[in-house]
């Protein structure tokens, strides 16, 4: 089986033990972005209480733009790495006010895939990922963002070589699997890196995909 057909029988196998659901976000672009630079290195929980405490204290851009550093740090508290999220989304916010006049992203919408990310990981903090999902989320773009869980399972799964960067893996992953199942795809295999196919301790034996995963044999 070559690396394209594998991917379509591990799509296949995700869709039937997981489904395919992309929940629709009720974020703007600007919003999104913010809770993706929220989410780096940081667990879903604490990520998601960081975004909420933080758009209680700040519910608008333009008082979230123009907030003291310390009081979005201390927001930002609970979710872990306040200090450097805080900084990151003052800087991206005042460098949007100050070149684009307000803080609003929607016009990424109008850009293609590869303008978008190149626009999106010129921003301050931003990288290859938290583009791609800000695309994926906030924008329905048929992309394939890779985190850590998805670099993980698609290397166990031989998908990609181990020891592949990130950012080559969503240029490889997007080639071996169509535009319509990368969204879907992306979301079964976080689902599996955090359910079944953990970092320490992968639970081969209940896996879906074991049966075309030669990481999850019984080895000599
Ligand atoms: S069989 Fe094991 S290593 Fe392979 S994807 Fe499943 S849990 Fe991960």
């Amino acid at each position: 089986m070559d690396r394209k057909e594998k991917a379509r029988e591990i799509d296949k196998r995700l869709v039937k033990a997981f489904g395919q659901t992309l929940p629709a976000s009720e974020r703007d672009v600007t919003h999104e972005l913010i809770h993706a630079v929220l989410s780096q290195n940081t667990h879903r929980r604490n990520y998601n209480l960081a975004y909420s405490r933080l758009m209680e204290a700040y519910p608008d851009l333009e008082t979230l733009t123009h907030a003291p550093l310390a009081g979005i740090e201390a927001a930002l508290k609970p979710g872990g790495l306040a200090k450097q999220k805080s900084r990151a989304i003052k800087e991206i916010l005042t460098w949007l006010e100050e070149e684009r006049v307000d803080c609003s992203l929607e016009f990424v919408r109008e850009m293609s895939v590869p303008e978008a990310r190149r626009f999106l990981t010129s921003l301050p903090g931003v990288g290859p990922k938290t583009a791609s999902v800000v695309l994926m989320f906030a924008n329905g773009r048929k992309v394939l963002p890779v985190d850590t869980h998805v670099l993980r399972t698609a290397a166990r799964l031989g998908l990609i070589d181990e020891g592949t960067s990130a950012e080559q893996a969503e240029v490889e992953l997007e080639a071996l699997v169509p535009p319509g199942a990368r969204p879907r795809m992306h979301l079964n295999l976080v689902h599996l890196g955090r359910e079944v196919c953990h970092a320490r301790g992968p639970r081969h034996e209940i896996c879906p995909l074991n049966p075309v995963c030669d990481f999850g044999q019984p080895r000599d």
